[in-house]
C-alpha cells in the first residue's frame, strides 16, 4: 500500500527471440559468455564492464534463436519434451545478461547504460515479438494444446502447455500476417515511449532543489532532516546551506514539519508538477501516445480496451470487477477523508490560521493530529529503528516462521560499495539462496524500493538452480556517527520488500513458466503480509531497540504503533484509490481520438468526487507505475493484495500464535513456494481453507 514497485524478474519469461545482425563478439573475457566462476555463481560484478553488455545481448539472442530453430525444425511429432520443455528452458544466456543489465539500469545507471538501454530495448521487444509470432512454433504448441488431455501429461505439464498457448495468443500468434506486423510496430513504439517517459521523470526528479540559506526558514524541521539537508548541500558544494530534494526521504519530512507554509507549497508543487511544465521533459504528449498505442494493441488482440487485455491474465479477471472493488472502498474512504479534513481545519482555525486546508498542508496538519492523538513523533520513534536492527528483526521473523537463517558474506562481488550480501540457509543448513541489500539513494539509482533477482530459482538439466535475490531501497542515510535510522514508513517498506525477497527465495517448480510466476494482483500478497509482523508487539520488542542504549522500545510507543494503522487512512487509502481509478480510466478509453491528458485527469477526478484537499498519489505525468513501470491497468493490485494479506495474517492472529508453524508451512508451500501450480485463488484457498474476506482489511484501516 505504499510507494513500492516491484520488478520481479520471474516475469521476464523467456520470450526473446532471434537476432540476425549479430555483431561478432571480440571479447574473450566477457563474463556473460561463460559460466560464472564466483561463489554461488553470483554475477562477477567486479569483472563486468559496460562494454560487455551489447555483445552478450547479441550472443544471447543468437543462441536463443538457434534453440528456437532447433525446436521448429525438429522433424518429429511435437511432444511436451521436444517442444514445450525445450522452449521453457531456452534463452538461458539472454536471461542471464538481461537479469544483470536491467537490474543495474534501475540500481546503478550511467549514461552509457542509458544509451545501451535505448538501443537494446526495441531490439529485445522485436525479438520477443518474433518468437511470440513464430508461426511454426505456435503450430507445434497448438498441436500439443489440442491433444493435451490425451498425451499422458501430468497436471503441471498440462498447466504449462495451457500457459504457453495463452501467452502466444496474447502476443498475437493467432493474428493474420499484416496485423502481426502492425502489432510489432506498436510494441516497439511503446517500448520507446515508455523509456522516454522514464528518462524525463529521472531528469525532473533530480532537477528541483529547494536551497535554504536562512536559518529561520528551517523552522519546525527536526534536526535529522536539517542535518541531512546540510549534507546534501555540502555534496553539491553549497557548504553552510541546506538543500531539500524530491527524494521522498527529503520532501516528506519537509511537508510534515516545516512551519513555512509558502516553502511547503513550493516543494509540493515541484513534486506534483513533475513532467508537466511544458519544457523538454514534459510527459503529456508521451502519455497521449501511450494511451492510444495501448488501445490499438488491445483492439488488435480482440479486447475492447487495454485494461481488459491486462486483467484477463489476473486474479480479478475483468476491469469491471476491479472497478466495482475500488468504487466500493472509495466511498467508505472518502467519508473518512472528509472527517480528517474537518479535524485538521479545526486545528488551523484554533491556531488562527484563517485559510482553508490545501494539499500542501495535509502532511503538516496530519502530523499535528498524529501528535495530539497518537503522539508517534518520528524524532522519538526513529532511534528505535536503526536499519541493522530492523533488518535483524526481519531475519528473526523469517527464522521463527520458516526456520531459515541468514549469514552475512563479505567475499562476494557487489556492483556498488556498501551493497551487502547474505547467504540464506534452510533450517537443516542446506543452501537456499543469496540475498543482496542496496540501501541508500544516489543519483544513479531510481527512486522507491523494489525487489528483483539476478537469478530465478528453477531447474536446469535436472539440476536445481538457486535463487539470487536483490532488494533495493532509498532509505535515510547514516549521518556522521548516527547510523541509518528508519522512519515507520521505511521500516514497513523494508519488511515489504523482504517479503518479495522470501517469495523469490522460496520459489520452486520444474518449469520456468509457472515457477514463481504469479498474476500481478497476487504479487504484492507475499510482500504485504510481512508488513503485519513489523508492527506486532512481540516482534517490536525483539527488534526495536534504541541504537545508543539498546533500550527496548517503550510499551507506550508500541501501543501507538498499533493504533497508528488507522491514522490518516482516509487520506492514504484515498489518494491511493484515486490513483488506481485514474489508471483504470486511462486504460478503459475506447476511442482512438487524441486526449488532452490534463483535462482528462481533471474531469475524471471531478467525476469521482475527489475532495480538493488532496490529489491522487500519482498524477498522470509522473505516474511511473502505469506508464513505464509495468503496472499499467494494475495499480489496483496493492489494494487487492491487501485484502488477501489482511485475511491471511488474520489466520495467524486468530490461531493465537503469530509464528504458527503449521500455518507458516502451508503459507510457504501454497502461497510462496508452489504458488504457480494453480490459479492464485485456488492456491490461496488451500492455505486458508476459505475465500478471503474484506472484513480484516476494513477493520485494520478503521474504514468501518
Ligand atoms: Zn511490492
Amino acid at each position: 500500500m505504499k510507494n513500492k514497485s516491484f520488478l520481479f524478474m520471474a516475469a521476464m519469461i523467456l520470450l526473446f527471440a532471434a537476432c540476425k545482425n549479430t555483431k561478432k563478439s571480440a571479447t574473450g573475457d566477457n563474463p556473460f559468455l561463460s559460466d560464472y566462476t564466483t561463489p554461488f555463481q553470483v554475477p562477477p560484478f567486479d569483472k563486468i564492464d559496460t562494454s560487455h553488455y551489447m555483445p552478450a545481448f547479441m550472443e544471447g539472442m543468437k543462441q536463443h534463436n538457434a534453440e528456437i530453430d532447433a525446436i521448429v525444425n525438429n522433424a518429429e511429432e511435437p511432444t511436451f519434451d521436444n517442444t514445450i520443455l525445450k522452449l521453457d528452458k531456452s534463452g538461458k544466456m539472454l536471461t542471464k545478461v538481461s537479469n544483470v543489465f536491467f537490474n543495474l539500469t534501475g540500481a546503478n545507471k550511467n549514461e552509457r547504460m542509458q544509451a545501451i538501454e535505448m538501443e537494446i530495448s526495441p531490439i529485445l521487444s522485436k525479438h520477443s515479438d518474433e518468437i511470440g509470432m513464430n508461426e511454426k512454433l505456435f503450430k507445434r504448441i497448438k498441436t500439443i494444446y489440442d491433444k493435451r488431455m490425451d498425451m499422458k501429461l501430468d497436471p503441471q505439464q498440462i498447466r504449462v502447455v495451457e500457459k504457453y498457448y495463452k501467452d502466444f495468443e496474447r502476443t498475437g500468434a493467432n493474428l493474420p500476417k499484416d496485423k502481426q506486423e502492425e502489432l510489432k510496430k506498436i510494441n516497439s513504439e511503446l517500448t520507446v515511449e515508455q523509456l522516454n517517459f522514464s528518462n524525463n521523470l529521472l531528469v525532473e526528479n533530480k532537477d528541483f532543489k529547494l536551497v535554504i540559506d536562512k536559518k529561520e526558514d528551517l523552522a519546525g524541521l527536526p534536526q535529522s532532516s536539517i542535518d541531512a539537508a546540510a549534507t546534501t548541500a555540502k555534496e553539491a558544494k553549497m557548504d553552510g546551506k541546506w538543500m531539500f530534494t524530491l527524494d521522498k526521504s527529503s520532501w516528506i519530512p519537509f511537508l510534515q514539519y516545516s512551519d513555512k507554509r509558502d516553502l511547503r507549497e513550493k516543494i509540493y508543487r515541484a513534486w506534483f508538477m513533475r513532467c508537466n511544465n511544458g519544457n523538454k521533459s514534459d510527459n503529456n504528449e508521451i502519455i497521449k501516445k501511450l494511451v492510444k498505442l495501448r488501445l490499438q494493441k488491445a483492439q488488435l488482440l480482440g479486447f475492447k480496451y487495454f485494461a481488459a487485455y491486462v486483467i484477463d491474465n489476473n486474479m480479478a479477471k475483468t476491469p469491471e470487477a476491479v472497478d466495482a472493488f475500488l468504487s466500493n472502498l472509495w466511498k467508505a474512504t472518502l467519508l473518512k477523508a472528509k472527517d480528517e479534513v474537518k479535524e485538521m481545519q479545526k486545528i488551523i482555525d484554533k491556531e488562527g490560521g484563517k485559510f482553508k486546508l490545501q494539499s500542501w498542508d495535509w502532511w503538516y496538519y496530519a502530523e499535528k493530529v498524529r501528535k495530539e492523538k497518537y503522539d508517534m513523533e518520528e524524532s522519538v520513534m526513529k532511534p528505535y529503528f536503526s536499519l541493522s536492527n530492523v533488518r535483524d528483526g526481519m531475519f528473526h521473523v523469517a527464522n521463527k516462521l520458516y526456520g531459515i537463517t541468514f549469514e552475512m558474506k563479505t567475499d562476494l562481488p557487489v556492483y556498488y560499495p556498501g551493497v551487502e550480501t547474505f547467504e540464506v540457509k534452510e533450517a537443516d543448513g542446506k543452501h537456499l539462496g543469496i540475498l543482496y541489500f542496496d540501501y541508500y539513494p544516489r543519483d544513479s539509482k531510481r527512486g522507491g524500493a523494489w525487489c528483483t533477482s539476478f537469478q530465478n530459482a528453477g531447474w536446469d538439466n535436472g539440476k536445481k538452480v538457486d535463487p539470487i535475490v536483490s532488494i533495493c531501497c532509498n532509505f535515510t542515510k547514516p549521518n556522521g556517527d548516527i547510523p541509518a535510522l528508519l522512519n515507520w514508513d521505511e521500516t514497513t517498506t523494508f519488511f515489504h520488500e523482504f517479503g518479495h525477497g522470501l517469495h523469490g527465495l522460496f520459489s520452486e517448480g520444474k518449469y520456468n513458466r509457472t515457477a514463481g510466476n504469479v498474476p500481478q494482483d497476487y504479487v504484492e500478497m507475499p510482500s504485504q503480509i510481512m508488513e503485519n509482523w513489523a508492527s506486532e508487539p512481540e516482534v517490536l520488542r525483539f527488534y526495536a531497540k534504541h541504537y545508543k542504549t539498546a533500550e527496548v522500545i517503550p510499551e507506550a510507543l508500541i501501543e501507538k504503533i498499533q493504533k497508528s494503522g488507522q491514522f490518516n487512512q482516509g487520506f492514504e487509502t484515498g489518494e491511493y484509490i484515486a490513483a488506481s481509478l485514474l489508471d483504470m480510466a486511462f486504460h478503459t478509453v475506447t476511442d482512438l481520438k487524441d486526449i488532452n491528458v490534463q483535462e482528462f485527469e481533471k474531469q475524471y477526478m471531478t467525476k469521482i468526487g475527489i475532495i480538493p484537499e488532496f490529489i491522487p498519489r500519482y498524477r498522470s505525468t509522473y505516474f511511473s507505475h502505469i506508464w513505464d513501470g509495468g503496472y499499467w491497468a494494475g495499480y489496483y493490485v496493492y489494494l487487492w493484495a491487501a485484502v488477501l494479506d489482511a485475511d491471511a495474517f488474520n489466520a495467524f492472529k486468530s490461531s493465537g500464535d503469530i509464528y504458527n508453524k503449521d500455518l507458516a508451512a502451508k503459507l510457504r508451500n501454497y502461497c510462496l513456494q508452489n504458488v504457480g501450480e494453480d490459479e492464485g485463488m485456488v492456491q490461496y484457498k488451500k492455505f486458508r481453507g476459505q475465500e478471503p474476506s474484506l472484513e480484516p482489511l476494513l477493520k485494520k484501516r478503521g474504514l468501518k
